[in-house]
């Protein structure tokens, strides 16, 4: 058989259900097991603990799919795995309001590597890991099989493949293929998305509940959307009223798709202000320009994939958010993330806190924001906690 034996204490997290093995906290690896093979994992005492994916290019050696002894890792357990995800976004399925979300977020649906969304009659779908890979064929013929969607889409053309020894791959996979821009609906508001190459499977599923937050909160005013990709804080802003939204972004084509989508929806475009530029130099301008705004959104790009990296994206965070708050008027709000997931969300909080400081601003935080429903967080998975935000009003100087 083939198994592999943790060092002495080291099965104490197998034992909490973390899904994860490291490399480090294996003794020895019994048999030759192939990538993305499934392993049993037993303790120093050669105690049965868990049935795991092997990943013998990752420092994550392993991926944990059943602490179940009885349950066996065949084409019927990835059946009742998707099933239980799917049908945990029952409520989203029937929402005709929200036509795109997410239906398995990986280790939080207890399917290490998988990534599947949902794009109206589409689906578009990431396997991360040697493990999931190797059960690629059958996940897509059972969702291909479930007769809820018209097509299929793979977008494996993520960095962590690599640290998995897999080649990133693209392209249409089953049914019919996605056009250059497929229409979704997000709470009423209309959104073109390009599922093929845009940002991870299209667009920002994971924001969602925060726009909406941002439409419901807004009465008029001059708003400032940073990292405006495209435009998802832009159109809820317009739908909200805003008099008029400046939305930056250091991408062309994702403006364009923003201006498109602000058509899309008849929204004014007379009230858009467009700057392709960097963030960074652009509040730079909009600070020596003495410009004000009543809302300021900040949602930049992951600063931080590993805690080892928080130090240098918390002057990253600690930098935009400075600026952020100075060009709010008093009563002005920042809408402020981090989708670090090597930040913590205390950490996010004591940096905006520092950056308050030295805007020589007083502010309060009126909203502690995260992810939505359908990107969960597993409480055995902490890790799954990765989109932090905060709502905070100036009131004026400190
Ligand atoms: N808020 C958006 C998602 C933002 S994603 C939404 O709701 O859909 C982050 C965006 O930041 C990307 O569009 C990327 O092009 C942009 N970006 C990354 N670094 C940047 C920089 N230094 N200056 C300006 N834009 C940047």
């Amino acid at each position: 058989m083939v198994q592999i034996r943790l060092k002495p204490g080291r099965e104490r997290s197998v034992l909490r259900r973390h899904p994860w093995i490291f490399s480090g906290a294996i003794a020895r690896v019994e048999g030759h097991p192939a990538a993305g093979e499934t392993v049993e994992v037993l303790d120093a005492g050669g105690q049965w603990l868990a049935r795991a994916a092997y990943s013998p290019h990752s420092q994550i050696r392993g991926r944990v799919w059943t602490w179940r002894r009885d349950e066996v890792v065949d084409e019927a357990f990835f059946a009742d795995r998707l099933e239980l995800a799917l049908a945990s976004r029952d409520r989203l399925a029937a929402d005709e309001t929200i036509t795109a979300y997410r239906e398995v977020h990986a280790e939080s649906d207890r399917l290490p590597g998988l990534i599947v969304d949902r794009y109206g009659e589409y689906r578009v779908v990431q396997f991360l890991t040697a493990g999931m890979e190797r059960w690629r064929d059958v996940v897509v013929r059972m969702l291909a099989a479930r007769g809820d969607a018209i097509g299929i889409y793979e977008r494996s053309d993520v960095g962590v493949r690599e640290q998995e020894g897999l080649a990133l791959r693209r392209g249409h996979l089953w049914g019919q293929e996605p056009p250059e821009w497929l229409e979704i609906t997000e709470y009423g508001l209309r959104f073109h998305v390009d599922v093929r190459t845009g940002h991870k499977t299209g667009f920002y599923l994971d924001q969602r509940e925060n726009r909406r937050l941002l439409r419901e909160s807004l009465s008029g005013g001059r708003v400032l959307n940073c990292f405006a990709y495209t435009g998802g804080f832009t159109i809820a802003a317009l739908a909200a009223g805003a008099s008029e939204v400046v939305s930056i972004d250091s991408s062309g084509p994702a403006l364009t798709l923003a201006r498109e989508n602000v058509r899309l929806n008849g929204l004014d475009e007379g009230r858009c202000a467009w700057r392709e530029a960097d963030v960074f130099r652009e509040l730079r301008a909009l600070r020596d320009a003495a410009e004000q705004f009543d809302v300021v959104i900040l949602d930049p790009p992951r600063f931080a994939a590993r805690a080892s990296q928080a130090a240098s994206a918390a002057r990253g965070y600690k930098d935009i958010n400075l600026l952020a708050l100075r060009l709010l008027r008093p009563g002005g709000m920042l809408f402020t993330f981090s989708c670090s997931g090597g930040v913590t969300p205390e950490l996010f909080q004591k940096i905006v806190a520092g950056a308050a400081l030295d805007a020589r601003v007083h502010a309060q935080i009126v909203a502690w924001l995260g992810q939505p429903g359908d990107h969960p967080v597993s409480l055995a998975f902490p890790e799954g906690r990765y989109l932090k935000g905060l709502v905070c009003r100036v009131t004026g100087p400190q």
